[in-house]
């Protein structure tokens, strides 16, 4: 499709996640008629948790999707448009950009604002690719209820493993805890609500391990786990070590809960500067222009810009700021427009 063709938009947001979806409110109310493209994860990361209970304003706690879901509700009442598409290239060197979706349909837009979020790590060991969904999963809320009953391992430090391990204790015989060294990353507050539930006799955590094969079949699912343990910690590094045990484990379910990686493959050939890891570099700092990124026009916001925080409130609040962000360059865009056709009408 030429540019000429294309539907044109003032403003494609790249993501529905909590980033995407404040951002879609915030242009909606200033008139920007966003375009949100919400891809394989709709909702982004929160649709797969259970209860958030530290997202500001709910003392109670609020469903993830619930959540979600009336954000969407808010974006469409000022205006924004949700549609299924996931970016696969954007065209900086062209003004306005052309965006090009995987649905075959290309969209040209003034600014972009890119709130694709991050998907699921996965260990690279024999057997998860093979049985990702047959018993393998990076996500309990999702999959947690179809191993009703079977003792489940998670892998993992973080605080996603601690909550993940948590929920699965309401369906799993035991739920293991597998995590490479002695110290945990996850905050006290999960640490202590783990350790409740290994008092409980519902969880065993095993420290300085790591899962090395998953066995079983795309029929029956899991069967087994080899496992591999070292009491100095990461065994997987140090397997010819002969304090290093490995062993066959049987558990029905694996969940890998080991962090995320930014989606950003549709701005490797752009001018925007990612690092090693696919994050985008923003200017950040102080004053306006803080999700502006190396290409004017284009800013990002949440999981795809900070490793750090990773909170949907921190996700919230950098989509508003892209929002205002935007605005302000597209304000400016057209008060140089007008600017220069008057200086032609003045010359004719
Ligand atoms: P994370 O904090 O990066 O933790 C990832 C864990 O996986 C770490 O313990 C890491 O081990 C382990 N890991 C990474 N690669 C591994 C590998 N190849 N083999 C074995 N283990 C590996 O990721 P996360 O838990 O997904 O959390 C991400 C962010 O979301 C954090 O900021 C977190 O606070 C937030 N979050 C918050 C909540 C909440 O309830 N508030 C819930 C979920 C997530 P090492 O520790 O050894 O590096």
């Amino acid at each position: 499709m030429s540019s000429e063709t294309a539907d044109h938009r003032r403003l494609i947001i790249a993501g529905s996640g909590i980033a995407g979806l404040t951002a879609a409110i915030y242009a909606a109310r200033s008139n920007l008629d966003p375009l949100v493209l919400e891809g394989d994860e709709p909702g982004g990361q929160l649709t797969l948790t259970t209860d958030v209970e530290n997202y500001p304003g709910f003392p109670d706690g609020v469903g993830g999707t619930e959540l979600v879901n009336d954000m969407k509700e808010q974006a469409k009442q000022f205006g924004a448009e949700i549609t299924h598409g996931i970016v696969e290239d954007v065209d900086d060197e062209t003004r306005p950009f052309e965006v090009e979706v995987n649905t075959g349909d290309t969209y040209t837009a003034d600014a972009v604002i890119a709130a694709s979020g991050a998907s699921a790590r996965t260990l690279g060991v024999p057997g998860e690719d093979d049985l990702m969904g047959f018993g393998v999963s990076t996500c309990a809320t999702c999959d947690g209820a179809f191993f009703r009953g079977e003792d489940m391992l998670v892998v993992g430090g973080g605080d996603a493993a601690f909550e993940e391990a948590d929920f699965l204790t309401r369906f799993a015989d035991t739920v293991y805890l597998v995590h490479r060294r002695e110290e945990f990353r996850a905050e006290d507050y999960w640490i202590d609500r783990l350790m409740d539930k290994v008092d409980d006799g519902d969880v065993e955590i095993m420290k300085n391990t790591e899962l090395l094969e998953v066995h079983g079949s795309q029929e029956e699912g899991v069967d087994h786990v080899t496992l591999a343990q070292n009491e100095s910690g990461y065994p997987k590094d140090n397997l010819d070590d002969d304090e290093t045990e490995q062993f066959d484990f049987d558990v029905g379910a694996v969940f890998v809960a080991i962090g995320h990686t930014p989606n950003t493959d549709y701005l490797e050939d752009t001018g925007v500067e990612l690092d090693d890891e696919g994050y985008v570099s923003t200017l950040g700092g102080e004053g306006g222009n803080q999700t502006a990124t190396g290409v004017e026009g284009l800013f990002a916001a949440g999981d795809v810009v900070d490793h750090h925080y990773q909170q949907a409130i921190t996700a919230g609040g950098m989509g508003c700021k892209a929002a205002m962000d935007a605005d302000a360059y597209l304000e400016r865009e057209l008060s140089a427009e007008s600017g220069a056709e008057a200086a032609a009408e003045a010359d004719d």
